[in-house]
């Protein structure tokens, strides 16, 4: 049986930058998600090594101009290294959030409502996506 869930990306979505809150060297990585052949879902993850945990955004309902802003719902979490589950967080530190990209990001009590939408997918990405594993591998354990 194939996997529910199949990830797209590109040699190209990963970038090295400085962490604008304390300017350690910090990693981001991003990727789509299909599930069963379908648009699911977009994820960003954000590893700065001035921070103990890396963040995850998984935004659903759709990419791309075709997909409206207000179909679309975005989490933020709280990720590894020594985490099995995800917490949900605020925002990545001095990233603004995208609203036409990611659409609305969910208050605390929707996000924790809406989990079964997202905490498989964010499953899904820790676990298969290499590049995510080898960001977390940058965090002090
Ligand atoms: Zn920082």
């Amino acid at each position: 049986m194939p996997d529910r869930f199949e990830l797209e990306f590109d040699a190209g979505d990963q970038r090295e930058h400085t962490c604008a809150c304390c300017d350690a060297r910090s990693h981001t990585v991003w990727g789509f998600v299909y599930e069963h052949g379908e648009a699911a879902a977009v994820y960003l993850v954000y590893a700065s090594e001035g921070h103990p945990h890396a963040w995850m955004s998984v935004a659903w309902g759709g990419w791309g101009p075709r997909a409206g802003r207000e179909q679309k719902r975005c989490v933020y979490l709280e990720v590894g290294p020594g985490r099995t589950e995800p917490t949900l967080s605020s925002n990545i530190p001095g990233v603004r959030h995208d609203a036409d990209a990611l659409g609305i990001e969910l208050s605390p009590a929707l996000a924790e409502h809406l989990r079964p939408q997202w905490a498989a997918v964010a499953e899904y990405v820790r676990a298969r996506d290499l590049r995510v594993q080898r960001v977390l591998g940058t965090l002090a354990p």
